[in-house]
């Protein structure tokens, strides 16, 4: 599956630019499509994404990664819908495909054989139910980019939030599954038409609202763009969390996130989750918080199955709980990473959650921001096939 938004500097498109002003229809008229197997589960907590650091060579303030965030918020952004996003603390690559990575970026030298009518492409993974891959490249080699609405230049966010549709799910409005494609101009008119116009358009009109609505339906847990924040999403401190969740920083540092509370007694947390117990108390069941993590890369404390489900590579029970814990093995404290305690030869520990300050003031709680469990979570979100490319014009 591929889908990519044209030029307005083509014959064909200027057309198209002179249709949309004799039909300035832009209400909504249900002319949403989605792409089938195209929509991610977002159960397990927001789409990853990752911006490639160079971004446009056009731009060299990086405007235009802030431009890429925005359009993403645009999307979240919609009333209603649950979509989130999450930016990787990996950097982009300029590359497509299933290489763990889902970035966006420009595409310098057109090696990526765009041309000079299309202005970006989307391409990922479809038809195999959920999308666990994505990508977007921008035509940097025959097309001027700007954010600050220079006229002869392609504007950054009005392709992006155009590409990040694609990017969740959506094709364009008026194509015709497995047809034609069509210009999507009229009535139909919505960021999804495939042609830009030229016009400054940097938030999804009501097609497109209603479009992600359907395939990301409000989940009724509270959370919004601005908080509080759902599962998986960053977060500073526990009241930024929607109920429910706390803020955690998992084993190590790396960047908190929203999570679930769990227990020797009950180690359940979802897919992209890992149980991390802490230190039990006397004879009380250990408590622990929900880690993102991938599969087979649970941090030590977590608790396991089998030894492939651990980074360490051994998951050995730990008697006294009557649990299994991926292994980071001691005599005392002193054996443990930092923040981490021994206990009957485990490491166990080195969560936190934090509690937000008392008012006023913005939450300030202390929390790191590094490279973690975080990174292997996305890599596991992104496993998955590559389909073949299919360039628009
Ligand atoms: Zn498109």
């Amino acid at each position: 599956m591929t889908a990519c938004r044209t030029s307005p500097l083509l014959p064909a498109a200027t057309a198209l630019l002179a249709a949309s002003i004799a039909a300035p229809t832009l209400a909504y008229d249900g002319a949403y499509l989605a792409i089938e197997g195209g929509a991610w589960d977002i159960e397990d907590g927001p789409i990853p994404f990752a911006l490639e650091p160079a971004g446009s060579d056009d731009i060299d303030d990086d405007s235009e990664l802030e431009a890429l965030r925005s359009a993403f918020r645009a999307w979240a952004c919609v009333p209603g819908t649950s979509v989130r996003f999450a930016e990787s603390e990996e950097p982009g690559v300029v590359d497509m495909g299933d290489d763990g990575v889902n970035s966006l970026f420009w595409d310098e030298t057109g090696d990526f054989g765009l041309g000079p009518g299309t202005l970006g492409v989307t391409s990922g993974d479809a038809g195999n139910g959920v999308r666990r891959q994505a990508d977007i490249v921008f035509n940097g080699f025959d097309s001027q980019w700007s954010t600050d609405e220079t006229p002869s230049a392609v504007d950054v966010g009005s392709i992006a939030v155009h590409e990040i549709g694609h990017y969740i799910g959506l094709d364009h409005p008026c194509d015709k599954p497995g047809g034609q494609e069509q210009n999507c101009n009229g009535p139909d008119r919505s960021i999804m038409t495939p042609a830009w116009d030229g016009a400054i358009g940097r938030t999804p009109m009501p097609d497109d609202e209603e479009g992600v609505k359907a395939l990301y339906p409000d989940d009724g847990s509270g959370g919004g763009c601005d908080g509080p924040f759902r599962k998986g999403e960053a977060c500073s401190c526990d009241d930024e969390c929607v109920e429910g969740l706390v803020c955690v920083q998992p084993p190590g540092g790396g960047r908190s996130v929203c999570g679930e509370l769990c227990a020797s007694d009950d180690s359940h947390c979802g897919g992209a989750f890992a149980c991390v117990l802490g230190m039990p108390e006397g004879d009380d069941r250990a408590e622990g918080v929900c880690v993102p993590s991938a599969a087979n890369a649970k941090p030590p404390g977590a608790v396991c199955i089998s030894d492939g489900d651990c980074a360490s590579g051994t998951c050995a029970l730990l008697f006294d709980l009557a649990r299994s814990i991926c292994m980071e093995d001691c005599d005392d404290d002193d054996d443990c990473t930092e923040g981490r305690r021994c206990y009957d030869g485990f490491c166990l520990g080195g969560t936190s959650h934090e509690a937000c300050p008392v008012p006023p003031g913005p939450c300030g709680c202390a929390s790191s921001s590094s490279s973690g469990a975080f990174g292997s979570a996305v890599a596991l979100l992104a496993a998955g096939a590559l389909l073949a490319r299919r360039r628009r014009g």
